[in-house]
């Protein structure tokens, strides 16, 4: 029960931070926030930090990432995914990412919901992310997948949203081929470790692509054929 009230508050406060600081700015990334447990992604030992705006260590030396960066990259003015949705995360690791999303695409009575496929390279962290998923209650709108996302998940594609969580060398050609006409996709690209560019990157209609830079970020690499050897 303390720990309960001690999460509650640390959310609380998190939230009006996020707000103040204009992280969180749209009614939808706000309700996203508040309902997703974060606590529910993390590992046991730091249950009590799971609303530390700080990045935090999961399985395979991976992490998760800290609060405003998750919300950063799923705002309006980013990701902005929409009700209904099919969208593509690479990089599942905990999964919370992946319930933010599910939150947004398929929120609680929405009569169309959207569907969040999440590929992960690592088993382990495939078991992680399925355990926590069906803990909180996101089985339902999230499939974890492992494989290469690198390559994109073909078989459930195109995609109207695609969101990578870890730092690639380059725009991988798959995830361009499977983003759908009008699509959003958000990639950080640059060196591995060290600093990249979150990159948003829009299919115009006529299937040319437009990228626009929103500024620098650190991610762990993205691995596979198409990322960092
Ligand atoms: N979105 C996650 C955190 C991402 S950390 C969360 O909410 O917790 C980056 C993740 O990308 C790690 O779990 C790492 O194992 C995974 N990854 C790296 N290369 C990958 C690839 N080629 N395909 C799928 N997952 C990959």
């Amino acid at each position: 029960m303390e720990d309960e009230e001690y999460l509650a508050k640390a959310k609380e406060r998190i939230i009006s931070s996020l707000i103040k600081h204009k992280f969180l700015k749209s009614n939808r990334a706000i309700k996203a926030f508040e309902k997703v447990p974060r606590e529910e992604f993390v590992l046991p030992q730091y249950r009590s930090n799971a609303y530390s705006d700080t990045p935090l260590p999961i399985l395979e030396s991976q992490t998760i990432s800290a609060c405003h960066m998750c919300i950063i990259m799923v705002e309006e003015d980013c990701l902005d995914p929409q009700p209904g949705d099919r969208t593509l995360e690479i990089g599942a690791g905990s999964g919370y990412h992946a319930a933010l999303l599910a939150e947004m695409i398929a929120p609680e009575g929405c009569e169309n919901p959207g569907h969040v496929w999440t590929v992960e390279i690592h088993k382990s962290l495939v078991e992680f992310a399925r355990a926590n998923l069906e803990r909180a209650g996101y089985s339902d709108r999230v499939t974890v997948i492992h494989g290469d996302g690198s390559k994109g998940y073909p078989p459930e594609a195109p995609y109207d949203r695609i969101m990578v969580t870890a730092a690639a060398p380059d725009i991988p050609e798959p995830l361009k081929e499977q983003l759908k006409v009008g699509g959003r996709l958000v990639i950080p690209v640059g060196a591995p470790h060290l600093w990249q560019e979150l990159t948003l990157v829009i299919k115009k209609r006529d299937g040319s692509l437009k990228a626009k830079k929103l500024g620098g970020v650190a991610f762990v690499p993205l691995r596979g054929k198409h990322g960092f050897k």
